[in-house]
């Protein structure tokens, strides 16, 4: 048998111009290959007792020269050898990184040494080709590098074309610097912010801000020098220097008791950019087939876009605390759409470019059981601070309407219960269990109004008429409440009926049959008032609907006058 050849050429080719879908990830890459160099080394010293070294001391810098166009991400980590840097950067697709976790994995040696500090170990590498995405940006790439415990250290070089040198190179310490030359004449202009503070600072905040060493920066300032001698006025003045651009602490990885809600509110207003604190915070820490971590907010107020087609549902994926997507929309049902948060899984099968995911399903598992944790946290809500639930159901509840109603009422199982309607004998918002909990015996039917208004709806003579029969009425002044119940139709096998569009059977048939007399003994007078009002009404009846109003206006069938007035103005 033959062996295969790599066209290597060709599969770099394919790998710098075609996995990723954005060039900005470059960066992203290099951190988290270096955070891995970090948390190797620091696993030799946790296994090694000849390695001594000191976890604060650890760090990723990040460099730029903004006219020579060069980034750099340096490491003082594990480092590579000439043989290293030959073997992990010389071959496509082959990650050391993914073979050191595996026999971590395997191993185990935490357990056996006693060390709790294991699971402090987050390698994020798996595929091995992350590193070539620096040739999406760059013409030229340097890797300077001194394996730990040597004294040589070594140059890798390439254009990324047709191949790469290797040559002793001079470097103080263990560790290795990724020097990034920039392509010049480019279109995109985000080159231009690639060698610049801010651009770079950006970068890391939105993709790396989760890795857990420091990632440094030399970064610009401007301080205000006092006049020293009098008649001087104070002088402004730049200088330079170096910060942790990270935050570092995945706070969703700590457990809820060691975090105050003032963390997590601060937390949650500088990463989803809300001036108000969260109304709910709660957190989800699964083990087992696939471990994760969600940390989830409900606002306390709509995004000013919650309700246009601008607004995108879904949480934060990160998989060893590095950005894979901003809005995983999978994450939540339409419903719930107003949930923030964060989902973290280092066990998430990503595809190759780690932009994405393979498996579904895994998202599927983690959707269904936040989704069950978002549920319970509502019920704990309404049942804890109703007036808090109130305002929250004032925000949101429409939103909750409308998904029944546009899943044609398959959502009901999972959120009707957590609506409010007022009601028109308690005069306030009730579920429509507590509705059903005070309806009389005998009562099969949960009766509701549509109405511009509650005003409106409260002098509505069908309601009133209801009302005076002993049933309750649920007052409905917003436009998604008709459609939702018409997708329900039911609530748990209680029929939901419009006062005004359907016989109610609230009536006898002796009251029936008056009025049908009536209406007969008086046609003459009807047919008048129908020939008066024509093209408006289609005919005219003695009702049995009403008790302190002299008229009303219904209609039959299943459109009720609201629905057809909305139904107009929404076809223009
Ligand atoms: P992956 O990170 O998925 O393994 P990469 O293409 O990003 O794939 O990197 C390939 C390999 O190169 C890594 O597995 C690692 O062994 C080595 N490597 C890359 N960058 C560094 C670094 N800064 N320090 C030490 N080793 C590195
Ligand atoms: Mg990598």
């Amino acid at each position: 048998m033959r062996k295969f050849k790599t066209e290597s050429k060709k599969l770099l080719d394919l790998m710098i111009n075609s996995i990723y879908t954005n060039r900005e990830i470059f960066l992203r890459e290099l951190i988290s290959n270096a955070s891995d160099a970090v948390d190797k080394l620091y696993f030799r010293s946790l296994v090694d007792e000849t390695v001594s070294i000191n976890r604060a001391d650890l760090a990723i810098t990040v460099a730029f020269d903004g006219n020579g166009r060069t980034v750099t991400v340096s490491d003082n980590g594990i480092g590579m050898s000439k043989d290293d840097l030959d073997k992990n950067l010389g071959t496509i697709a082959h990650s050391d990184s993914f073979e050191f976790k595996a026999d971590q994995a395997k191993n185990t040696p935490g357990e056996e040494k006693g060390l709790d500090d294991m699971t402090d170990v987050d390698i994020i590498g798996q595929f091995g080709v992350g590193f070539y995405s620096a040739f999406m940006v760059g013409k030229k790439v340097q890797v300077v590098s001194k394996a730990y415990g040597s004294d040589e250290g070594w140059m890798w070089e390439s254009d990324g074309v047709d191949g790469y040198d290797l040559k002793p190179a001079q470097r103080e310490t263990h560790g290795t610097d990724v020097i990034v030359y920039l392509k010049d004449n480019t279109d995109d202009e985000s080159y231009d912010t690639f060698a610049t503070e801010m651009g770079l600072k950006n970068l890391i905040k939105r993709y790396s801000n989760y890795v857990r060493y420091p990632i440094q920066m030399e970064v610009t300032k401007t301080r205000q020098i006092e006049a020293e001698e009098e008649g001087e006025t104070p002088h402004w003045e730049n200088y330079t220097e170096v910060e942790t651009v990270n935050s570092m602490i995945p706070i969703w990885k700590r457990k809820g008791a060691e975090v105050s809600q003032e963390e997590y509110d601060e937390f949650y207003k500088t990463d989803f950019h809300d001036y108000e604190a969260p109304a709910r915070t709660f957190s989800v820490h699964a083990e087992g087939a696939l471990t994760y971590d969600a940390l989830m907010f409900v606002p306390a107020h709509a995004a000013y876009d919650y309700y246009t087609r601008d607004f995108k549902k879904g949480l934060a994926l990160y998989s060893a605390n590095v950005l894979i997507m901003d809005k995983c929309e999978e994450l939540l049902p339409d419903y719930f759409s107003f949930v923030r948060g964060v989902v973290d899984s280092a066990d998430l099968t990503l595809n190759i470019s780690r932009e994405t995911l393979q498996h579904n399903s895994q998202l599927r598992a983690i959707a269904r059981r936040l989704e069950k944790k978002i549920k319970a946290d509502l019920v704990a809500y309404r049942t804890d601070d109703r007036e808090g639930y109130e305002k929250f159901f004032e925000n949101f509840g429409r939103n909750m309407k409308y998904g029944i109603y546009s899943s044609y009422g398959a959502a009901k199982g999972a959120v009707a219960d957590l609506l409010l309607f007022y009601s028109a004998q308690q005069q306030k918002l009730v579920t429509l269990d507590e509705y059903l909990e005070a309806a009389p015996e005998g009562q099969n039917a949960i009766y509701y109004a549509v109405g511009s208004s509650l005003e409106h709806l409260a002098k509505m003579p069908i309601v009133t008429t209801v009302l005076a029969k002993g049933h309750d009425v649920l007052l409905c002044p917003d436009e998604v409440d008709e459609f939702c119940f018409m997708a329900m139709m039911d609530y748990n096998e209680t029929p939901l009926k419009n006062v005004s569009s359907e016989d109610l059977g609230l009536t006898t048939e002796e009251e029936k049959k008056e009025a049908e007399e009536a209406t007969e003994k008086n046609a003459g007078l009807f047919d008048a008032m129908t020939d008066a009002l024509a093209g408006k009404v289609e005919k005219v009846v003695v009702s049995t609907r009403v008790s302190d109003a002299p008229a009303v206006l219904t209609c039959e069938g299943p459109v009720s006058l609201q629905m057809a007035a909305t139904m107009k103005a929404q076809m223009g």
